[in-house]
């Protein structure tokens, strides 16, 4: 039970953006649902380090792209704290370095369930729970965009920058939606962090090769991004909905 302490979920939170997120507000004082899809023992280390630091926090494995894995990891969270205050739509994939017209269906449809169907499933379970018209306390809801929703990202994934357009649109409707109800709902746009990510992606060597490109002429780290988004889901951020921010050195 995380008695008076605030809860938040962060989905795919075991590792790089999620985790420095899981971290920080671990350090403020809420208790953590971190949740991840494959790499448990990633997950069950960040749980060990932040009890070591005398927080709590429980792991959550589940793919946000399958409702059925989206309701039990919400299930999962009302049985061990009993109260939702806040949600971190932070769980995305890229894929393979593509033009359009190589793309199969079948990389549209993982990217578009992955990237914006298990962001509006989260943000549905995680509305229903906190908005005033349902019983609830209120909440706020960060949804992890990227640059790439401005920049379109041609000739590398066009998909990906897709499902992030979709995700600033999505924020803005759904913070209008439930902007009487005590729900503030904002985004965050990374530019180019430092994590595993782009790896996943087939492209290791993609921070050197873009670094130049950035105003600032470096990454971010990830604790960067974390800061904004603690900002956005803190009381600080009142009167601040439907806000999209951009965390990329200038890009
Ligand atoms: P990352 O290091 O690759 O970590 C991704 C996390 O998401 C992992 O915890 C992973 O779980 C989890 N995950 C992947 N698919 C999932 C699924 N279907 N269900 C649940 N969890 C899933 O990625 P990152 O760089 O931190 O990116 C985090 C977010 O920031 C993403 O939305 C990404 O699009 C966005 N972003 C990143 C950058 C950047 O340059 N890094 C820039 C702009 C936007 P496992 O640990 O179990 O694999």
């Amino acid at each position: 039970m995380s008695g008076d302490k605030k809860v938040l979920l962060v989905t795919g939170g075991g590792r790089g953006i999620g985790a420095a997120i899981c971290r920080q507000a671990a350090k403020t004082g809420y208790s953590v649902a971190i949740n991840y899809a494959s790499n448990e023992a990633a997950a069950a280390a960040l749980v060990a380090e932040i009890e070591a630091g005398g927080g709590e926090a429980i792991a959550i494995k589940g793919d946000v792209g399958s409702e059925a894995d989206v309701l039990a990891m919400f299930a999962a969270v009302d049985a061990r704290f009993s109260r939702l205050d806040a949600l971190v739509n932070n769980a995305g994939v890229v894929d393979a370095k593509a033009r359009v017209d190589e793309m199969s269906a079948a990389r549209l449809e993982r990217m578009m369930r992955i990237n914006v169907i298990g962001s509006m499933l989260c943000a549905r379970e995680a509305v229903k729970r906190m908005s005033t018209l349902r019983g609830g306390e209120g909440g706020a809801i960060v949804n992890i965009s990227s640059a790439a929703s401005q920049l379109g990202s041609p000739g590398e994934y066009v998909d990906y920058a897709a499902s992030k357009g979709a995700i600033d649109t999505f924020t803005i409707g759904l913070a209008r939606e439930v902007a009487t109800e005590g729900v503030r709902v904002n985004a965050v746009r990374p530019g180019i962090i430092d994590t595993e990510i782009h790896a996943s992606g087939g492209q290791p060597d993609r921070i050197a090769a873009i670094r130049g490109f950035v105003p600032m002429k470096r990454e971010g780290k990830a604790d960067e991004v974390a800061n904004a988004v603690l900002w956005l889901l803190s009381d600080e951020a009142s009167y601040t909905t439907g806000g999209i921010l951009n965390v990329s050195g200038g890009r």
